[in-house]
């Protein structure tokens, strides 16, 4: 049986480490989250994202506005945030409502305050092969989970299931630059499985349920980013954890694996870019 890369778990001891480093800074960092739009999910998230903060005695404001906002009013927050001294770090909670291009506004974001690491300079930086400001949060999370577990990364084949700005893409400079073999998949790959069969290390991030047991080869290490509801109202991930789980070597659970790290890289981030300043 698979060992559980316990997310969970090594968030606890992140925040833990975490809120005695913050006790100890001459200020409190700021987090200030911008939460447009009815999305229940986002308002969930965006909710957990404010109490942990103060639970570690980070400050966060949560800026709402209704579905009908416009472009320009999200801006001129985040302008404005951007010039505000005490506003360590801001977050845009996507997705953006209908109309609202969700590039438009996070390149107005400083990229010194851009705890995301969204914008065209930490995203150019990361592409580059350079260091940017910030790790995205999720890929952040996904490497500081296989670390915890000592899990190799160097000269491994590093499948990547999904494409996304928050999820794929950065994910695979991240690997590359820890020197692993990437391949990025996608709903256009032909032939999922001959590929997703060839990782020693499988990612998926597709929030579909498409990773079975037959797909993988016996020993490889599998990261579920997937996070949805299944027919029964069930909440699960990509992976068939059940069956998957008798051969893989390791393998993330959902909920209480990447859902929980990128939360711990958040708030290791905001720390991160409060000290930058
Ligand atoms: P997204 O923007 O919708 O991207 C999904 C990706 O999966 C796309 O690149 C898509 O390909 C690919 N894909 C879809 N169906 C596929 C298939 N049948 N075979 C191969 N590839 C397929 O989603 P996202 O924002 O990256 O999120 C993905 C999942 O991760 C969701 O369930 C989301 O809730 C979850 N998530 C979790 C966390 C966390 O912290 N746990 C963080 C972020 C996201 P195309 O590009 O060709 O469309």
């Amino acid at each position: 049986m698979a060992v559980i890369l316990d997310g969970k778990k090594l968030k606890e001891k992140i925040l833990a480490q975490l809120k005695q480093k913050v006790e100890k800074l001459c200020a409190k960092p700021t987090l200030a989250v911008i939460l447009a739009g009815d999305n229940p999910a986002s308002k969930i998230y965006v909710n957990n994202k404010k109490k942990t903060a103060q639970n570690l005695g980070i400050n966060s404001v949560v800026f709402e506005y209704p579905e009908n906002v416009t472009e320009k009013e999200i801006i001129e927050k985040i302008d404005e945030l951007n010039n505000n001294k005490s506003t360590t770090a801001i977050l845009v909670q996507l997705p953006l409502p209908r109309g609202i291009s969700a590039k438009n506004v996070i390149e107005k974001i400083a990229p010194e305050k851009d705890v995301d690491g969204f914008t065209p300079y930490n995203f150019g930086k990361l592409f580059s092969g350079e260091v940017p400001i910030v790790y995205p949060c999720t890929p952040k999370g996904i490497l500081l989970l296989l670390d915890e577990y000592t899990i190799e990364i160097e000269g491994k084949h590093v499948v990547i299931v999904g494409r996304s700005n928050i999820v794929g893409r950065p994910l695979s400079q991240m690997m590359l630059n820890r020197n692993a073999t990437v391949t990025v998949c996608h709903s256009r790959t032909k032939n999922l499985a001959e590929i997703t069969k060839t990782a020693d290390i499988l990612v998926s991030a597709a929030g579909k349920n498409i990773i079975e047991e037959k797909m993988l080869k016996s020993g490889c290490v599998v990261v579920d980013v997937g996070i949805f509801k299944d027919e029964n109202g069930k909440t699960r991930g990509d992976v068939d954890f059940e069956n998957v789980s008798k051969i893989a070597s390791y393998i993330s659970p959902v909920p209480g694996g990447v859902g929980a790290m990128t939360i711990a890289s958040l708030m290791l981030n905001t720390v991160e870019l409060f000290e930058k300043q």
